[in-house]
């Protein structure tokens, strides 16, 4: 049984209500055709009046309400089935690139992702809300028909017997080949929508590069592809239809002959019988045809699903975090990092052999050239990604025997680019700090971040809401939302990926004295550009190609290898002192 059948199935009540609306439907179209060909006979054959006729009648209307009724809750049923199950994957989609944000977000487009995430589990709601009731339905109903043209005098039992599994075997025939070509459909759908939401988020750039024209090409060709792959799949679900149709005519053209001869021909068969059978042929092709459609979207779903399985069971290397011990808050804990080795996943980037010692409220520089590993180590010190091998120690114990949420509540992480989400500054501030802090600290921590200023400008200061991505905020305005967010957590080890790009003075001269007054209650780790950081620093790591080639104060360094002494003077201009 594939997946997306369990997941049907493991919603045990939803699944026996979809049966019971089917036998119920079943019956009711039964006794629908039973009472109105009774109505006809009566009032054709045996003259009857009003009045005999009139209790059947209500039945029958009865019976057309119920239908209908019933019809309806089986699609509720199936529409709230398909909304539980996608809320589910959605679920275990964003766990799943909540787990590894990282990794997730480093490796394949963000657009795809989201692609994944909306659009691809959109397009398994068919299989939940249309195929599966489809399938109970198409199993009970036909059957039900069945056994009550049998009751008749006629052999047109035999002829739906032998004319039905043309229906099934026309669409499994069809429906591989469609298979393919949504899957295909679904691929260019993913490489679309990921190449668009990319190109979108680019697009200043890409203008800056002038290569704007280029990508309007390529997002013309793929959005053509797409258009193609669209009209594929539809060109081949208009021609099942086609042949379904064409299939259920003739069957029951096949079954009105043979009653037309017992009627006229060999006079074996009431008229009551001929009409009875003759109004629920139809109905009992029609179910099989409804599963014919439902079966291609239910195809549609399995190639969407492909995707999201593809994308669960991508590989990610989880970081492993124990449960044995708490990271107290007490001071600075105390780290070593031995034997570290680390690779990523694609490409040939490792991190090797690197040892370094970190005592308690040291403040350390990693320096090095662009793509030396600087940002890598960052990360992995951080606990963001899973060192290959080696250990990385804190307080004398590996880090992996440490319970998760105690190490990040002792650190703060301040990236090139800090990422602000919707909300106000306030709440941008107070995430990952303790939930219970009041206003008044929220507003000390941002007044030494230096953003005091900034928030009085504002209509609605520190509640003023900024956008996603900190929209409305400058370079130098995030990193000091950052800023305050460590002010405000007082975390005991801070990590900090200095910007590269050139801040504005008063944000430099901010992140200085911030620097400064948060190191004293805590280590200080910083990616440093700076001549300041770095000659401030109690420690500097000096990485190349992932090497840690010297390790030192900077007078120290600058006597000690020339390599070094080589790079901040390129760095800084010469004007080294
Ligand atoms: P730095 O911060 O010193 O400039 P990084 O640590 O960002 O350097 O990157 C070091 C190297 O690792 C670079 O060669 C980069 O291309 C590579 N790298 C960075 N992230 C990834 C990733 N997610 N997958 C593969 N390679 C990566
Ligand atoms: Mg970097």
């Amino acid at each position: 049984m594939n997946q997306l059948k369990k997941m049907a199935f493991a919603e045990r009540r939803t699944m026996l209500l979809l049966v019971l609306f089917a036998c119920l439907s079943g019956v009711v179209i039964v006794f629908q055709a039973y009472y109105f060909v009774k109505i006809v006979d009566l009032v054709f054959l045996k003259n009857a009046s009003f009045g005999v006729i009139e209790h059947p009648l209500w039945i029958l209307l009865a019976l057309l309400f119920a239908r209908v009724l019933f019809m309806y809750a089986a699609r509720r049923t199936g529409i709230r089935l398909a909304s539980k199950v996608k809320g589910d994957i959605r679920r275990l989609l964003f766990v799943k690139y909540a787990k590894n944000p990282i990794q997730a977000s480093l490796s394949g487009q963000t657009g795809r992702k989201v692609s994944t995430a909306m659009d691809a589990v959109d397009e398994i709601d068919s299989y939940f809300s249309s195929y599966i009731p489809q399938i109970i339905q198409t199993a009970i109903v036909p059957v039900l028909i069945l056994l009550a043209v049998f009751t008749q005098p006629a052999f047109s039992g035999l002829l739906m017997l032998i004319t039905a599994p043309f229906i099934p075997i026309f669409m499994a025939i069809i429906g591989i080949k469609t298979q393919k070509k949504a899957e295909n459909q679904m691929e260019k759908m993913a490489a679309f929508s990921g190449h668009f939401l990319d190109t979108l988020q680019g697009l200043t750039t890409l203008k800056l590069f002038g290569r704007a024209r280029q990508q309007r090409e390529t997002i013309r060709k793929s959005s053509f592809d797409f258009r193609d792959a669209t009209m594929e799949v539809l060109k081949i679900a208009f021609i099942s239809s086609l042949t379904l149709e064409f299939i259920s005519t003739l069957s029951i053209g096949l079954i009105a002959f043979e009653l037309c001869l017992r009627l006229v021909v060999f006079k074996n068969i009431s008229f009551f019988s001929a009409f009875f059978i003759l109004i629920l042929a139809p109905d009992f092709y029609l179910s099989l045809k409804d599963l014919g459609n439902a079966f291609h979207s239910g195809r549609g779903s399995k190639g969407a699903f492909q995707k999201v399985a593809d994308e669960l069971a991508q590989e990610e290397r989880s970081i492993l975090w124990g449960t044995v011990h708490l990271l107290k808050d007490s001071s600075p804990p105390a780290l070593e990092i031995q034997d570290l080795t680390f690779t990523y996943d694609e490409g040939d980037f490792a991190i090797k052999n690197l040892n370094v010692t970190i005592p308690p409220y040291e403040k350390i520089a990693i320096v090095g050239p662009n793509g030396s590993g600087k940002t890598t180590l960052l990360h992995i010190i951080a606990g963001l990604l899973e060192p290959t091998a080696g250990v990385i120690r804190v307080n004398n114990k590996s880090r992996t025997e440490y319970e998760e949420e105690s190490w990040f509540n002792q650190i703060s992480y301040i990236s090139q680019n800090p990422y602000l989400f919707s909300g106000t500054i306030a709440e941008n501030i107070c995430l990952g700090g303790d939930p219970q802090a009041s206003m008044k600290d929220v507003e000390l921590a941002a007044q030494k971040a230096g953003l005091s200023k900034m928030i009085q400008s504002l209509e609605h200061g520190i509640d003023t809401t900024i956008g996603e991505a900190g929209r409305g905020l400058s370079g130098g305005e995030k990193q000091r939302v950052a800023l305050a967010r460590a002010f405000l957590k007082q975390p005991s080890l801070i990590l900090f990926d200095e910007p590269t790009t050139g801040l504005d003075l008063y944000t430099e001269q901010i992140l200085q004295a911030s620097m400064c007054e948060l190191s004293k209650k805590s280590t200080v780790i910083t990616v440093a550009h700076r001549l300041y950081t770095i000659q401030d620093a109690d420690q500097i790591l000096f990485l190349k190609n992932g090497r840690l080639v010297a390790a030192g104060r900077h007078d120290d360094l600058i006597e000690r290898v020339t390599e070094y002494r080589n790079m901040v003077h390129v760095q800084q201009g010469g004007g080294v002192k």
